[in-house]
């Protein structure tokens, strides 16, 4: 029985419900009035139900197609201006015990070089991200009790709060680690993380208990339960993502919607953000074995489909996609970006020799942070280190009332550009470093406060004296 209220996962994601959604969606792809009603209700900017935006996502008409694509970037202008927040992944461990068949760390590969990083290790990877200019990073680890126990998660999140070299801080730690229970939520929470992010790979039960043939990973409600446990320990922020190429895209873009409602239904709050990765080549991964990919063109409409049904969530892509690729998603709606990303275990500090692959994925996007950065401004974006939400106390329903009413706005865009400063003044190359200055002056007269205004510009003198970390 579907009920987005229930605690339980095969009830909030309610496979009959998805099958109806899906059938409805196709009988109605071709349904002009019903579709264009459905734009219109978009254009409210409450968001949409799983239904309607399934009818969106199916729909054939081109002109109304046209019309989602140009809906989703007037909504990425509104919620988000043309900041773009940059973030770079570290992986702490690939050790993992479980049996998933798309990811290289499975516990039966013996090719990929198991690494864990020690604490010293952590600290030279940091220094290096520092040294790029990276401000928030979304740490990762596989699952594994012996090596990558709760306890080795948090002693690594304090060494990186930790460590300031020259200018450099990480100011936010976002967690991307394997279902667990509320008590080890609750310590991450204390811990002071951003978001915790866990991605379902697939909302289909059956497909997904094929896919986890083994290890804890295998059980399906508790996997699809973690973001609610989550909560229940405290945090308040969490994201959501699917691995786009395991089952049918239609299917997953359904539930990710039910599961955003079941959020908002039983915390009042909908998740912080959601994460659209397609499925990659990797150490003994081959992509081409999995029947569901997705092309670029489906990819794009997905990105728009979810930006319209769900304005208040942040959306993810990383460097898994291309140059290309993420230029044409940045359009419709994506937010966060990742940078000169390293999905090897200890890629930052030192480059990993060729004999010792220890990556998740092979980076489709491996320009320099400051090359990502440099494109961005030339694409009219600001690129973001801004961390100040959670540091300020806005998560959870007080962040997403703020940006529901637009108001978070008045923070972002000032933060963008001081936290932008701070990157020109340490770490860009001095063609980035010209665009950048020439950018923020440009973007002040898009300062709609006088008084901020002024703030801003007292605060940009002082960035360059020596100052740093001014938020709103
Ligand atoms: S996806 Fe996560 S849980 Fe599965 S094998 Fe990879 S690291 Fe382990
Ligand atoms: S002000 Fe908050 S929502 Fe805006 S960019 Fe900064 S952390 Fe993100």
């Amino acid at each position: 029985m579907y009920d987005p209220k229930s605690a339980k996962a095969e009830e909030f994601i309610c496979h009959e419900e998805i099958e109806e959604t899906l059938a409805f969606a196709e009988a109605h792809k071709n349904d002009r009035e019903l579709i264009k009603s459905i734009i219109e209700k978009a254009k409210e900017l409450k968001g949409l139900s799983h239904r309607d935006a399934s009818v969106l996502l199916a729909c054939e008409e081109e002109d109304l197609n046209q019309e989602v694509y140009a809906l989703a970037e007037q909504i990425k202008k509104d919620f988000y201006g043309n900041r773009i927040v940059m973030f770079a992944p570290l992986y702490l461990s690939n050790y993992c015990v479980n049996g998933c068949v798309y990811c290289p760390y499975h516990y039966k590969n013996k090719t990929i070089c198991r690494k864990k990083l020690t604490q010293e290790e952590i600290k030279k990877e940091v220094i290096a991200l520092q040294d790029m200019g990276h401000k928030r990073l979304a740490i990762e680890s596989g699952e594994d009790p012996v090596n990558n126990p709760i306890e080795y998660i948090l002693e690594s999140i304090k060494t990186i709060y930790s460590i300031q070299h020259k200018n450099g801080a990480i100011r936010r730690v976002n967690v991307n680690i394997a279902a667990t229970t509320v008590e080890n939520y609750k310590k991450l929470a204390e811990a002071g993380i951003g978001t915790y992010i866990l991605f379902q790979e697939t909302y289909h039960k059956e497909s997904y208990e094929q896919l986890h043939p083994t290890g804890p990973k295998h059980n399906y409600a508790y996997h699809t339960e973690a973001h609610d446990r989550a909560m229940e320990g405290g945090i308040d922020d969490v994201g959501l993502g699917v691995l786009f190429g395991l089952e049918h895209y239609r299917y997953e873009f359904a539930g990710i919607l039910m599961h955003a409602e079941h959020l908002e239904a039983r915390f009042g709050v909908g998740p912080h953000t959601i994460s659209v990765p397609r499925i990659r080549r990797a150490d003994d991964i081959d992509p081409d074995q999995f029947d569901n990919g997705i092309d670029d063109d489906t990819f794009a409409k997905i990105c728009a489909c979810i930006r319209v049904a769900v304005p208040y969530t942040g959306m993810i892509v990383s460097t898994r996609e291309s140059k290309a690729c993420r230029e044409r998603v940045l359009h419709l709606g994506v937010s966060q970006i990742s940078g000169g990303s390293k999905t090897s275990v200890g890629g930052y500090s030192e480059p990993e020799p060729e004999d010792e692959n220890s990556a998740q994925f092979d980076v489709s996007d491996n320009r320099t942070l400051d090359e990502v950065v440099n494109w961005l401004m030339q694409l009219g974006y600001i690129p973001s280190f801004c961390t100040a939400c959670y540091r300020e106390g806005r998560t959870g329903d007080r962040f997403m009332q703020l940006c529901k009413t637009k108001q978070i706005q008045n923070c972002c865009h000032p933060n963008a550009l001081m936290t932008l400063k701070e990157y020109l003044v340490d770490y860009a190359s001095p063609e980035t470093k010209a665009i950048g200055e020439a950018l923020i002056q440009k973007e002040l007269a898009n300062v709609k406060s006088d008084k901020v205004r002024d703030i801003v510009v007292e605060r940009l003198d002082k960035i360059k004296e020596g100052s740093r970390d001014f938020r709103f």
